[in-house]
């Protein structure tokens, strides 16, 4: 169709005002809207920090200090009995409760403080040690006594095992009413922590009901922001929704498999899993998190260098992934910390970049993983001793991962708001070229019409001169066919004419049953005229003799001919011989009376007359008939001139 429903105009144009009103209000939100949740969350932020760094580290004692020992296990002497008898100069003094990444069995000697023994708790607060073991040793016992005052845990127990089936590695100090020596063997693969802290029973109840509401209210916001996430993935299939929920569970598991909730909540028989499973989720959510960010940053089409370095980094991650089940956990552990690292600086300068060149998105991405690494490096200057924060690692981690999540979030939601306005515009776009096409069309329609009627016109133009034409030609044609079967000189009919009268009558006289009556007539003597008159009067006296035959022939269908020379033939259909007689024979004597007045001399004329008549009964019989009557003129010729015979053929 060319042309548009006035409907569908209106609705077009009523859209379009919308678009257009929508994009104003877009533009205003959108250019504050982003800074206000910004500013927002970096307020939520520093209140989340504050409130951790207020809330934790109070009442514990942390007791790997200076006076703490630690020794390495070098040779096969790995039991307590042996370790006891072990001289001073093998142990050596802690600086650190952070040790190089060490397979061997690292033996500490801890002081225990006079009032431990009673009602008091050792927490070893790094919950991915594979085994622990604590020895509450007296002064003295003998080596079997020692032996059996073991408390195991670590993460190569299946959870049931445990001394406290807590999720951090959590040890009642037995009653004794003399000081006990402690005694902890640490064995892992992986980086290995040992924050020993020691608290009083009701400190450490308080302590774990504030962090209980913490790490529910942390899990909580993780598990609402990953279905809100399911859920709009599920309706809108925009795969970015699912590569942020795949970052978002990566990184909850990562960190409640890093304190230990996962081992107890989630697979507490799965020691091997365990292992493995805190590298396989930080590899997953540097996945995630370097397609989240590729995606929402459009560095596929915008910036193609990145997006391969991207690629990269996502390849090796994979590679990883399957070498996570297959190589030793000593040897990737080395290897993650470092991938971890590249990846979270490359997706950070990348988002730095992409901002500095214009890209608000990028701006609030850059931001979260700012606060990651932020907390990252805190927790770093805290274990290398520069600050003291005197707070669980773990707490600055959520903390961060929080506001980094939001961050995300802010900036998927500009990402959708971008697209959105990009598909309004090229909305507007598509209306515009649509409108364009209908001026186009409306105007060929236009044009079309205008040639059309110019055309309807010049046909009726030219149809109408050749209407004229043809009529004119039809009238000259007439005028050709009259003048074919007049005679010029006497202005009746000639022998064509004749012809074909003639056989026309005979046809009707068959057809109806009429008699037919031919007249031939032939001037008396007219060379005589000539010869004594001349030519011009000959002429003369043809044209009056024709006059004559035209006063006395009456009858319409009667038809007078000049047969050739002076002789001259008249056809009187539906006439019997008596009438054809006495018509023959008034103009005999009209002929006779009327003498002819040339060059003023009188020219006296007769004539003579054969007249016959028939019912003609066959279509060739008008020839016999003619013949017949020019036999009979012939006779009066004959009988002296200047008469008529008449007979029935
Ligand atoms: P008859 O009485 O036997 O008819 O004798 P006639 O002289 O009329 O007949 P004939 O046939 O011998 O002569 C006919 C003459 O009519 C010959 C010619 O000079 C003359 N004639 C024929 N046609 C014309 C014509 O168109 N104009 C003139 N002026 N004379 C004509
Ligand atoms: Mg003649
Ligand atoms: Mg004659």
């Amino acid at each position: 169709m060319i042309d548009q429903q006035p409907g569908n105009q209106d609705e077009d144009e009523q859209l379009e005002k919308a678009t257009v009103d929508h994009d104003n209000d877009d533009r205003q939100t959108s250019k504050y809207g982003g800074a206000w949740v910004a500013g927002l969350i970096a307020l939520l932020g520093v209140g989340i920090f504050w409130f951790v760094l207020s809330t934790s580290g109070q009442g514990e004692q942390a007791l790997l200090n200076s006076q703490s020992q630690v020794h390495v296990v070098t040779n096969d002497n790995d039991n307590i009995a042996s370790i006891i008898d072990l001289p001073s100069q093998s142990w050596t003094n802690i600086d650190s409760s952070n040790f190089s990444l060490s397979s061997k069995p690292h033996w500490f000697k801890v002081a225990l403080p006079e009032t431990a023994n009673d009602q008091h708790l050792i927490e070893i607060s790094f919950a991915n040690l594979d085994y622990v073991d604590l020895y509450f040793l007296p002064d003295t016992c003998t080596k079997e006594e020692c032996a059996a005052a073991v408390y195991r845990s670590g993460d190569k127990l299946s959870f049931a095992e445990r001394e406290v089936l807590h999720d951090q590695l959590v040890f009642p100090i037995p009653k004794s009413k003399t000081p006990l020596r402690l005694f902890i063997r640490v064995q892992t693969q992986g980086s290995l922590k040992v924050p020993i802290k020691l608290w009083s029973n009701e400190e450490y109840i308080q302590y774990i009901g504030s962090h209980r509401v913490f790490i529910g209210v942390f899990y909580g916001f993780m598990v609402a922001i990953t279905l809100i996430n399911l859920f709009l993935f599920i309706t809108s299939r925009n795969p970015i929704t699912l590569l942020y929920t795949g970052y978002i569970v990566s990184l909850s598991l990562m960190l409640a498999t890093s304190q230990g909730l996962s081992y107890r909540f989630i697979w507490p028989n799965a020691e091997g899993w365990q292992q493995q499973a805190i590298l396989f989720f930080s590899a997953t959510m540097i996945f995630f998190s370097t397609s989240f960010t590729a995606k929402v940053l459009r560095l596929k089409h915008e910036h193609p260098n990145i997006h391969r370095f991207f690629n990269a980094v996502r390849i090796v991650i994979v590679i990883y992934l399957v070498f996570t089940f297959l190589l030793p956990y000593s040897l990737i552990a080395e290897t993650i910390t470092l991938l971890i690292l590249m990846a979270m600086c490359l997706v950070l300068f990348s988002n730095i970049y992409v901002a500095i060149k214009g890209n608000p998105v990028a701006l609030y991405l850059s931001a979260a993983w700012c606060s990651l690494i932020f907390s990252a490096l805190l927790g770093i200057a805290d274990s290398l001793n520069w600050i003291s924060l005197n707070l669980d690692p773990s707490y600055l981690l959520m903390s961060s991962a929080v506001i980094e999540t939001l961050f995300m979030a802010l900036g998927l939601a500009m990402l959708f708001s971008q697209q959105r306005k990009e598909a309004r515009a090229a909305h507007r776009v598509a209306q515009q070229q649509k409108q364009k096409a209908i001026e186009a069309k409306k105007g060929l329609l236009r044009l079309q019409l205008e040639s059309k009627e110019k055309l309807e016109y010049a046909i009726d133009e030219r149809t109408y001169e050749l209407e004229i034409a043809i009529r004119e030609l039809n009238e000259a044609n007439h005028e050709l066919e009259r003048k074919n079967s007049i005679d010029s000189l006497t202005n009746v009919a000639n022998r064509r004419m004749y012809d074909k009268r003639i056989a026309a009558e005979a046809r009707r006289s068959r057809r109806e049953k009429t008699p037919l009556a031919i007249v031939m007539l032939d001037l008396d003597h007219f060379k005589l005229v000539n010869d004594t008159f001349g030519h011009q009067c000959g002429d003369e006296a043809l044209v009056h003799f024709a006059e004559i035959l035209k006063r006395c022939v009456k009858r319409p269908s009667d038809l007078i001919c000049r047969y050739g020379g002076e002789e001259f033939v008249l056809i009187l259909p539906n006439t019997d011989i008596k009438g054809a007689s006495v018509l023959a024979e008034n103009i005999r004597s009209t002929t006779e009376n009327s003498p002819l007045q040339c060059e003023q001399k009188q020219i006296k004329l007769t004539v003579s007359a054969g007249v016959t008549c028939r019912v003609i009964a066959s279509d060739e019989e008008y020839e016999l008939l003619h013949a017949f009557a020019d036999k009979l003129l012939y006779q009066a010729k004959e009988s002296g001139r200047n008469q008529i015979v008449a007979q029935d053929y």
